[in-house]
């Protein structure tokens, strides 16, 4: 099946034709029936994906592309296994947001669960949204398992392709310039003419004062350097997988973080990290 006999839009960004053959390998579908496992999630966010969305980082990705922002989300082992039904009811009642972005870690290694998800989240919102990230291709997951087809199938975007440190630039969504914003359904036909640039980076603080951040940074060295600046500062990096409200967050940083973003390092999307004030914090 192509993307046109399929019905499906043609990629809309870089429409490379690279092959990734590599990447296809370990393209298995984990799913436990009923539940997932998840790294982390938010319930508002406006950097990943169009309007505000929630975000669910999915735990394991067999992919390894070099400079991942989220090395964290990678090992299939950890992660909290939470009710496929307890998931849906949470976005469920998220009356701000217009659908979820479904990061990682890689989905479509989960990919049955995640498209029951949205199916139950649809049963009371029939308008739900959805957006996911992948390294495997389009092409690929045409021809996937029936999980990977089903999510497929639920979806309004995708993001896809692996992230390739040498094509890192400022773009909408993504990260590298190889990875194509596939759009699936007519829903958000007009992305195809939004500028494509980078949505930015969104920055959290919990009343706890635990600390996240969601979006694809614009440049390579956005991780490293803020973590090495929120060590500094006396937070412990990665005291916490999970991020589950955006409570205080903190708005119009942007500026401030790209000014971070163009001093140094290697990072690649997508798409968060979070940190957590330490005992010895100044
Ligand atoms: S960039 Fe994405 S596909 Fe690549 S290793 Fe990281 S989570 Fe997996």
């Amino acid at each position: 099946m192509t993307d046109s006999d399929s019905g499906h839009l043609p990629a809309t960004r870089d429409a490379s034709t690279e092959g990734h053959r590599g990447h296809v390998r370990g393209m298995a579908d984990a799913s436990r029936p009923g539940e997932l496992v998840v790294n982390r999630v938010l319930d508002r966010c406006g950097t990943l994906g169009p309007n505000l969305r929630a975000v669910i980082w999915v735990q394991g990705c067999p992919l390894r592309c070099p400079g991942c922002v989220a090395p964290e989300t990678l090992p299939f082992a950890g992660g909290e296994v939470r009710g496929v039904a307890e998931v849906a009811d949470w976005l469920t009642h998220l009356s701000e947001v217009e659908g979820v972005t479904l990061s990682g870690g890689e989905p479509f290694s989960q990919a049955q669960s995640l498209a029951d998800l949205l199916d139950a989240v649809r049963e009371q919102r029939p308008d739900f949204s959805a957006m996911a990230y992948t390294g495997f291709r389009h092409e690929a997951l045409l021809r996937g398992t029936p999980g990977q087809r089903a999510l497929l199938d639920r979806l309004d975007l995708l993001v896809d392709g692996p992230y390739v440190a040498a094509r890192h630039g400022d773009l909408l969504w993504r990260g590298s310039s190889n990875q194509r914003v596939v759009v699936l359904t007519e829903r958000y036909h007009h992305v195809m003419s939004l500028t494509d640039a980078g949505a930015g980076i969104e920055v959290s603080v919990g009343n706890d004062g635990h600390f996240s951040w969601a979006g694809v940074p614009a440049v390579p060295g956005f991780r490293a350097f803020v973590e090495e600046q929120l060590t500094q500062a006396g937070y412990v990096v990665g005291a916490r997988e999970e991020a589950v409200a955006a409570q205080g967050e903190i708005r119009g940083t942007d500026e401030r973080i790209t000014e971070v973003q163009h001093r140094r390092g290697q990072c690649g999307p997508p798409t968060g990290g979070s940190a957590a004030p330490g005992p010895a914090a100044g």
